[in-house]
Parts: C-alpha cells; sequence; structure tokens
C-alpha cells in the first residue's frame, strides 16, 4: 500500500523569493499546513546546475512551450514563436540567467500529497493568475507580457515539483541521500494515527 506519509516534494525559492525577504513566511506556509521539512540548503547555483534541473523529464520542454504557447492564447494574444520546442529553447536561456543570478535556498518537503499541496500553495507559474492566498498571488505582481518586453523570465518566487516522479528525480538532483533526514515529528500523529487515543491524559 501507498505510505501517503513519505511523499516527499522539491521546493527551491528563487533569487527573486530571498531578495524579498520572504524566506521565513514561505516556509511557514508549506509549514503551517502539516508538511515536515526533511532537507534544507543555501547555494548560488551554476547555470549547467539549472539546465540539468528543467531537463530532467524530456517532456519539459515540449510541455513548457505549449503551456506557454496555451497562455497567450487564452489571453487572446498571439504568441512571439509558434514552435513549443524554440519557445522553450529561449526559455532555458532565460531560466540560466534568473537561478542562477543569487543564492537560492533548496528543500525537500514530505508528507501526505506533497506534491499537490505544495503546488496548490504556492499558485499558477504567471503570478497575474495566481490565485489570491497563494504563494505567487499573495507576494508577487509580475505576468508574461511583462517578462517578454523585458526578455527575461517570469519571476515567481519559487519551483516546486510538477509530480511525484519529477520530485524524485529533481531530489537527486539537488540534495545527496545523505543530505535529507528521516525523523519523526510530534504532530504527525494528530495528522496521521487512525485514532485521537494519545491526547487525553
Ligand atoms: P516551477 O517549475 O518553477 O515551479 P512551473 O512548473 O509553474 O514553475 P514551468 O512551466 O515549469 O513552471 O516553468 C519553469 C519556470 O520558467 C517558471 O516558474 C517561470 O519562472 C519560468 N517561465 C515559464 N514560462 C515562462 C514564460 N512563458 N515566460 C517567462 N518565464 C517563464
Ligand atoms: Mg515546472
Amino acid at each position: 500500500m501507498k505510505n501517503f506519509k513519505k511523499e516527499r516534494t522539491l521546493v527551491i525559492i528563487k533569487p527573486d523569493g530571498l531578495q524579498r525577504s520572504l524566506v521565513g513566511e514561505i516556509i511557514t506556509r508549506y509549514e503551517r499546513i502539516g508538511l515536515k521539512l526533511v532537507g534544507l540548503k543555501m547555494m548560488v547555483p551554476s547555470a549547467e546546475m539549472i539546465e540539468k534541473h528543467y531537463t530532467l523529464d524530456p517532456e519539459w520542454v515540449r510541455i513548457t512551450g505549449e503551456k506557454t504557447i496555451k497562455g497567450y492564447k487564452d489571453k487572446g494574444m498571439k504568441p512571439p514563436i509558434e514552435d513549443p520546442l524554440q519557445v522553450t529553447k529561449l526559455l532555458l536561456e532565460r531560466l540560466k540567467k534568473y537561478m542562477a543570478s543569487g543564492p537560492v535556498i533548496a528543500m525537500v518537503w514530505q508528507g501526505a500529497h506533497a506534491v499537490q499541496i505544495v503546488r496548490k500553495i504556492t499558485g499558477k507559474t504567471e503570478p497575474l493568475m495566481s490565485d489570491v492566498g497563494t504563494i505567487r498571488g499573495d507576494f508577487v505582481l509580475d505576468s508574461y507580457e511583462m517578462s517578454d518586453i523585458d526578455e527575461r523570465c517570469i519571476r515567481n518566487l519559487i519551483h516546486s515539483s510538477g509530480s511525484v516522479k519529477e520530485a524524485e528525480d529533481e531530489i537527486k538532483h539537488w540534495f545527496r541521500e545523505e543530505e535529507i533526514i528521516n525523523y519523526r515529528l510530534i504532530q504527525e500523529q494528530i495528522l496521521y494515527d487512525v485514532n485521537l487515543d494519545g491526547i487525553l491524559e
């Protein structure tokens, strides 16, 4: 049977998140829902590290290109390039500049539905469209329209894994096995135990 408690996801606080002094706020949001922090490090990633990160999934190039083109069309706008692969090639160059521009914080969060829960709390990729109450919706105001004019990446504070498989690959890319800590949190009894029979004295 699937062990829900063991699902893990990778979160990176991007250089803009750190510069905006949002590290504490971002960690609080994942912490307060009940997820467990099992790995954390600060570093200035190299451009190679970033390129590898985004191309771990060979499908990412196509999916991201299509998603970007759809984003334009949904707003009734014409995408600057029609070929999804070309769209992503350009994006990858911008991502390397963005993500390697300063320190980032990489974290592994663990708990039931960690991947989906983190995506939900983080909000949609384009901050203009992210719901209020999500991190991107509450703390940043960028749009594709603005980032295109400036020929840069959209600044959206955080990266989070898109699927359980993506999370497994990304965690291996950013962390060595021994950098992830297995430990028990007292609150897990309340979150996961079948009976709440340990409360009363
Ligand atoms: P992330 O993977 O960073 O959590 P995501 O899964 O929502 O975000 P992806 O489609 O994987 O987004 O794109 C990776 C990152 O590339 C985005 O977070 C954003 O910073 C940037 N990005 C994506 N699409 C565009 C675009 N059309 N224009 C500018 N930047 C973009
Ligand atoms: Mg992604």
